[in-house]
């Protein structure tokens, strides 16, 4: 059988020091994982289980891109993320089951239309016309759990332009990715191929054309971007 139509096929993401790449389904996000995050967005990082919300899987740009800056936004924010890339599916994970379920991590970018959002949740809208948007998940290569095991703590920053804007360690997250994948299969049957991006740390900013954009977690990987003039 062959498409009806013009159809680009599956969005996959490189394999560190592999010829196999890794089938993106679905792309879960965490919302306010790391407290200073949740405080500088006007929460209390105490008082809330986590909660999710999507991106499409062709969201997905390849690291060291050149893009252009989006439309529709005169305020993209960057979020700098750990992301965890779904091996084995499942419902009901249990927490201390649910690292078996992770075939590897990655660094990436959940940009942000922050103006539409904003309007968004002041009018009790969706997110996704400020979350889920052209070109809004840039991600590295995946290292596998056998090159970088479960990383748990370790420094995750953000620069713009050389300057370091966001900051934090992957030992702050709120719900650690144990406890976020075994909460998220409760809501949704895990498959594999998913994507969860974990949070990101304080500092969120925006993004003008012409910026070029470093991501770090220690261990796993370095993402750049740059938007076109
Ligand atoms: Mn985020």
């Amino acid at each position: 059988m062959s498409y009806a139509i013009d159809f680009p096929g599956a969005v996959t993401l490189p394999v560190v020091e592999s010829n196999k790449t890794f089938p993106v389904g679905r792309i879960y996000c965490v919302g306010r994982n790391y407290a200073e995050h949740a405080r500088e967005m006007g929460h209390d990082p105490d008082r809330e289980p986590p909660f999710f919300f999507m991106k499409p899987a062709d969201a997905i740009v390849a690291n060291g891109a050149t893009i252009p800056y989006p439309q529709a936004t005169k305020d993209l924010h960057h979020e700098i993320e750990m992301i965890v890339a779904i091996g084995k599916g499942g419902s009901n994970i249990p927490v201390e089951k649910a690292l078996d379920h992770v075939f590897g991590y990655g660094v990436g970018l959940d940009m942000t239309r922050r103006d539409l959002q904003g309007e968004a949740k002041k009018m009790g809208r969706p997110w996704e016309m400020g979350k889920a948007f052209d070109d809004s998940a840039p991600c590295t290569a995946l290292k596998t759990v056998a090159m970088v095991g479960h990383p748990g703590k370790g420094a995750i920053w953000l620069k713009v332009n050389g300057e370091v804007k966001q900051k934090g360690d992957l030992a702050d997250l709120i719900w650690n990715i144990s406890e976020t994948i075994s909460y998220l299969s409760k809501l949704i049957t895990l498959r594999p191929g998913d994507i969860i991006m974990s949070g990101t740390p304080a500092g969120v900013g925006p993004v003008k054309a012409g910026d070029k954009l470093e991501g770090h977690v220690e261990g796993v990987g370095e993402l750049t971007l740059t938007y076109a003039k």
